[in-house]
């Protein structure tokens, strides 16, 4: 039986995808066999916190292409960082800290501001060695031994900054010790994370993702640090298209009072899995007649960016027959594969020999004028543009009902 993240109850299983692939092997022969792993969303009834079931093995997680990485929105940073500088304690002398590429913007930010001591660690000062290592790798590696070396290192920081890592963290509770080891008493952790409330509440299926462990709203980011000795100051949304930002600002010791009563709340969060649950399979069945329908008129679907959502969206929804290739200009992956549904990647210029009747579109919502603007002469041939994410401008109507 499966365990929550954060206090250890037994998960109610919501939906079991089945094995699915990693989505960032691409495959160069469709025939190669794919590493498979269970693919479970489960959701915790004491916190109501969702998360996978079954954490899937960073090693198969790892890319085995060295140019795989990803952008995280920057444009909340600057408030961000002026919350961190207004920090009872904080001073130009703290040295701040981060884990990752993905905390480079904040340090780089802090510097600017006139905090001379940044420390962001290498990938050799945690001790990893695979080039094409990311947060699946890093997660991997936390330890309470860790952070205490990280601590001797440098000494000690009063803020350690780390995006988008707990969502990855195969386990969250040892994350929690190793930032524990590493931070002082009375230093700060500030916790970056995707928010998920919008993006279940729209059955936006791209969310899901082997490599996100932890799927947080407001409510259960909030009230995650109590079990580990933290306290959770505050927790902050930035509103953004495709998802929105959380950050949760921590203090290294434990809160003077408990947690107030969940109540409803809980009661919501626990509706917000409910609700992904019973819709999922309305939303695979509507999407196929879609698509079993332009292909019934003679015509054909693309789908345009080959990423983890994409490969989500197919997969999941049991679109692979229905879909004849994947659009990407990037020259890394043309003629690959994408996991799972197999698909062929091609350029763009798929889209003006072949003209099919409908491209879904799957790379960033921020990205989708510019594709548009780039294929105008697709659209004006009687092509249509959809997109996979509901809150997009050019959301897919299927989407809606
Ligand atoms: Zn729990």
């Amino acid at each position: 039986m499966s365990t929550c993240q954060i206090c250890s109850s037994s998960l109610l299983e919501l939906i079991d995808f089945g094995p699915q692939p990693v989505c960032n092997r691409y495959l160069a022969d469709p025939d190669t066999h794919e590493y498979r792993h269970p693919l479970i969303l489960s959701q915790c009834p004491n916190d109501g916190l969702l998360q996978l079931g079954r954490p899937w093995p960073s090693d198969e997680v790892r890319p085995r292409l060295d140019w795989i990485s990803y952008k995280e929105p920057e444009r909340h940073l600057d408030d961000l960082c002026d919350r961190i500088a207004a920090l009872p304690g904080v001073g130009p002398d703290t040295l701040i800290a981060g884990l990752s590429y993905k905390d480079e913007p904040v340090l780089t930010r802090m510097e600017k501001k006139g905090f001379t001591r940044t420390w962001n660690v290498s990938l050799e000062e945690l001790g990893i060695r695979h080039a094409g290592a990311g947060m699946e790798t890093i997660q991997d590696v936390l330890s309470a031994d860790l952070g205490e070396r990280l601590r001797n290192m440098k000494g000690t920081p009063g803020v350690i900054v780390v995006r988008h890592l707990l969502e990855h963290s195969n386990s969250v509770s040892r994350t929690m010790t190793f930032l524990k080891a590493w931070a002082g008493a009375g230093g700060y952790l500030i916790l970056e994370v995707p928010d998920s409330e919008q993006t279940f509440k729209d059955l936006d299926f791209g969310t899901i993702w082997e490599e996100h462990v932890c799927y947080f709203t407001a409510f259960t980011l909030g009230r995650a640090f109590e079990p580990f000795e933290t306290n959770a100051l505050e927790v902050i949304r930035y509103p953004y298209t495709l998802e929105d930002c959380l950050v949760a600002i921590v203090a290294n010791r434990p809160a003077s009072s408990s947690l107030p009563e969940a109540g409803d709340q809980l009661r919501k969060e626990l509706d917000l899995g409910a609700n992904f649950k019973a819709g999922w399979q309305l939303l695979a069945v509507r999407c196929q007649k879609a698509l079993q329908q332009v292909r019934d008129a003679g015509g054909s679907t693309v789908i345009f960016g080959a990423g983890h959502r994409a490969a989500t969206f197919v997969n999941l929804l049991g679109l692979d027959k229905l879909i004849s290739c994947v659009i990407d200009d990037d020259p890394r992956k043309a003629g690959l594969h994408l996991p799972g549904c197999q698909l062929p990647i091609v350029t763009s210029a798929h889209l003006h020999s072949e003209r099919p009747t409908l491209c879904l579109l799957a790379a960033s919502p921020d990205s989708e004028k510019a594709i548009v603007g780039k294929n105008q002469a697709y659209a004006d041939n009687g092509g249509r543009f959809a997109s996979i994410y509901p809150r997009s401008l050019l959301a897919w109507e299927q989407l809606k009902a």
